[in-house]
């Protein structure tokens, strides 16, 4: 349907206006001037401004009303100043058309804003422009025609006709057939002011002189474009309608089939109608583009799905709330959980072990009273016999009693769950054990522990360390089991295949798994070796000190073979860690140990005679005295001095003196007769003997027995003032320690009885007690 077309301006439909004429002007004027302007009427104007229009037609009314027309000028005739078009009316077609239909004109003067007239636009040159073609079209000449056509005679006179036509406000009168009534002419308004024209003014002779014929006739039924178009070819502006027979019945004009149109209407009507149109075609648009769109995103959504189901891990099920475990519907992927297709799926229960069905009813009907999803994790046996875990998410929905929701294959997270809460609580045990290994020094015991917690940890047969002896055997050290009847504990091992490549890999820090001694691939020797302990499965690593391989850690399964898993060796692997570092430690302190003992003697000994020296005496005299004190026994004390050393040095010289100290310290030890009995030599050529538990007599014996013994030395002495060989003086002290004395005391009495000794001519004893000093003895010399 087409419309106006809005950017034709109707400024380029306007035409000159033509002559013009002064409201002054004469009939004669007038007539000239609508002649010259070919009709479209004649502006009169004074002084430049629009002053009205004149029309054939008022020139035809005044003549058909009598005026007189001597007397007529343009201003009497002219239409009144609303008979034009302001400049802004061409920008609205329907103020414009209307003014045409209202003012009933076939032109009208275009007036600017000062008053001045621009030229002229005609209803045709306007209606041109329009195309409201498909609105003709459908409107048929019935609908518009004037039914009431007014008819005048051939006959009659042109006066007549005129003053018909003004009288009726008609521009037209059909001349019927007399006989028939069919009409026979027309006669216009325009064909009178032709005769005016012709006449010099005067209106004479009949219709039939001046009307047109023959006459163009429509029938009822055709539509008005065909009129229009009629109209149009024919330049003419109206047409009778005639029914089949030829009998009239009604006239069309120009006027009817615009109003019959009826511009404003059907613009507005053509407005609303393109705008619903554009609205429902956009809308439409719109909802075909949604359309698209929603069948795009469903198409993607069913392919993602398909794709999601086809890769995930999930089974989509919905079940009923009277049976919880059967599944009113559940997708294709069970057949992955369960190894059964949807259709061939038993009862859900059956494959759920009770203990694990009651806790997911108890989740799933608790989260239903709470109206909340629920999330539960179960084993199902597959129909290959191997549990699985399942975690069952859903969610009731209320409306249709149904559970929605998704069974998850989560069987490899549980394992690893396990694995790592195992791996966990090992590394907790481990670190303890480790910790453990760390603060212990003596080496049994940290061997102790470590098999006693491998053994544990395992839940192996057994678990020991084997050190390696130096022939190449080795003996069970320390042991660990789960039964007494696998104990292996110190028994010498002679493995014929432990060779020094096998020593060496395991040097290099090698682990021995073995699964299944009967099949693994070992030497015959081996083997027979392991199968002679019970053994089916072996798992070794090395105890290293070191550089050396010290031992090794070694666990036993007897019952059965097993696999070993990589934790277990790990396991082991950093037990003895720290193992080789408790090893190590231990050969170090062991070293430390000698060490020290060489360094205590050095301390105590003397360097010259190897026997205990001054500091061995001082430190274990105030012990001795102690412990005599506790028990209430004799402690005795011996000083002796060699007689007239420093005179033997003179004489023998320095080496041999050195000799004879020697000779002494040895004789000295010999005479000592128990196990608390002690030697030193207090310094120079003097040595004290200590005696526990000895009294006075026994001192004084056992000096006898050293001066008997020196005598039969028979140390050569040349320069001796006491005797011609070697001889030495004693001070003998004794006492049962009491709290008032002091081991000083001892001393200091044995210091003097020596001192008395030498006084009394040397090579003799003097024995006292301490605490009153009542005994004092004297040898005789
Ligand atoms: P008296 O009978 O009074 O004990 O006379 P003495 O010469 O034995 O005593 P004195 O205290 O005058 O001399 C001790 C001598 O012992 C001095 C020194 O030459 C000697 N002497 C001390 N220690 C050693 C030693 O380690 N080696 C040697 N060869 N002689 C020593
Ligand atoms: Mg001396
Ligand atoms: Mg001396």
């Amino acid at each position: 349907m087409e419309r106006f077309n809005p950017t034709l301006s109707l400024q380029t439909l306007v035409q000159p206006h033509g002559v013009t004429i002064a409201p002054t002007g004469s009939l004669a004027e007038i007539i000239a001037g609508l002649s010259s302007n070919q009709g479209r009427g004649l502006v009169v104007e004074e002084q430049g401004q629009f002053c009205g229009l004149i029309t054939q037609r008022e020139v035809v009314r005044a003549v058909g009303e009598g005026t007189d027309l001597e007397r007529i000028t343009a201003a009497t005739l002219m239409l009144p100043q609303d008979y034009c078009l302001h400049l802004s009316d061409l920008d609205h077609p329907l103020t414009v058309l209307g003014k045409f239909r209202h003012l009933g004109v076939d032109a009208l003067p275009i007036v600017n804003n000062s008053g001045r007239v621009e030229g002229m636009l005609t209803r045709q040159a306007f209606r041109n422009s329009l195309r409201p073609v498909d609105l003709l079209r459908i409107k048929p000449v019935a609908d518009v025609m004037v039914k009431e056509v007014a008819t005048i005679s051939a006959e009659a006179s042109l006066k007549e006709a005129a003053t018909l036509m003004a009288e009726r406000g008609i521009t037209s009168l059909v001349i019927p057939d007399p006989v028939n009534g069919y009409p026979r002419g027309i006669i216009t308004e325009k064909d009178i002011f032709e005769v005016l024209c012709r006449s010099g003014g005067k209106l004479e002779g009949t219709v039939a002189t001046a009307m047109s014929q023959p006459v163009l006739t429509v029938q009822p039924y055709q539509n008005l474009w065909q009129v229009n178009h009629l109209l149009k070819e024919h330049h003419i502006r109206r047409v009778v309608v005639v029914d089949k027979q030829g009998a009239m019945v009604g006239i069309v004009t120009q006027s009817n089939i615009l109003a019959a149109i009826d511009i404003a209407e059907a613009e507005s009507l053509i407005q609303v109608l393109t705008q619903e149109l554009n609205k429902a075609t956009a809308e439409l648009r719109w909802q075909l583009s949604q359309q698209q769109a929603i069948t795009a995103a469903i198409t993607e959504s069913e392919q993602r799905y398909n794709t999601l189901m086809s890769y995930l891990p999930v089974a989509l099920y919905c079940r009923s709330d009277n049976n919880l475990w059967r599944f009113s519907y559940v997708s294709d992927h069970i057949y992955q959980l369960t190894g059964y297709f949807p259709q061939d799926l038993p009862s859900f229960q059956t494959l759920i072990p009770p203990e694990d069905r009651v806790m997911a009813e108890r989740e799933i009907e608790q989260a239903m009273a709470q109206q909340r999803s629920y999330n539960t994790t179960y084993r199902i046996q597959h129909r290959d016999g191997r549990f699985r875990w399942l975690n069952d998410r859903g969610q009731f929905h209320p409306e249709n009693r149904s559970f929605h929701g998704v069974l998850l294959d989560v069987s490899e997270q549980k394992r690893t769950e396990e694995r790592l809460k195992t791996a966990l609580e090992r590394e907790l045990i481990v670190s303890t054990i480790i910790q453990d290994i760390r603060q212990t020094i003596n080496l049994a015991d940290i061997l102790q522990r470590a098999v006693t917690s491998i053994q544990q940890l395992l839940l192996s047969d057994r678990v020991f360390t084997y050190r390696f002896l130096a022939d190449g055997a080795g003996v069970v050290e320390v042991e660990a089991l789960s039964a007494p009847q696998y104990s292996i504990l110190g028994q010498l091992i002679h493995d014929p295949c432990f060779t020094k490549g096998t020593a060496q890999r395991f040097l290099e820090g090698r682990t021995l798994v073995i699964s299944d001694v009967q099949q693994a691939q070992i030497m015959d020797c081996h083997r027979n070796m392991l199968l002679s302990f019970n053994v089916q499965a072996n798992l070794v690593v090395p105890l290293l000190r070191g550089r050396d391989l010290w031992g090794l850690l070694i666990v036993h399964q007897c019952r059965a073979p097993r696999l070993w898993t990589r934790e277990d060796v790990f396991l082991l692997q950093r037990i003895a860690e720290p193992l080789a570092v408790a090893l190590q430690q231990a050969e170090m302190y062991q070293s430390l140990e000698v060490s020290n003992t060489n360094l205590q003697q050095m301390i105590y000994l003397d360097g010259l005679t190897d026997i205990g020296n001054r500091r061995c005496f001082d430190d274990l005299f105030p012990k001795e005295w102690r412990r005599c004190q506790r028990e209430q026994q004799p402690l005795s004390l011996i000083m002796i001095d060699i007689d007239c050393f420093k005179a033997y040095n003179d004489f023998y010289g320095h080496l041999q003196g050195d000799e004879v100290l020697k000779q002494v310290a040895r004789l000295l030890e010999k005479h000592l007769q128990r196990a608390g009995d002690m030697v030193a030599r207090y310094g120079g050529e003097e040595f004290v003997l200590l005696l526990p538990n000895t009294d006075l007599e026994g001192a004084i014996c056992i000096v006898k027995k050293v001066q008997a013994a020196l005598r039969d030395l028979a140390i050569h002495h040349e320069k001796s003032t006491a005797g011609s060989s070697l001889t030495a003086s004693f001070g003998i002290a004794t006492t049962i320690p009491q709290s008032g004395l002091s081991p000083t005391d001892l001393l200091a009495l044995a210091d003097q009885c020596l001192y008395e000794a030498k006084a009394a001519g040397r090579n003799r004893w003097v024995a006292k007690t301490l605490e009153g000093g009542s005994a004092s003895l004297t040898s005789d010399g």
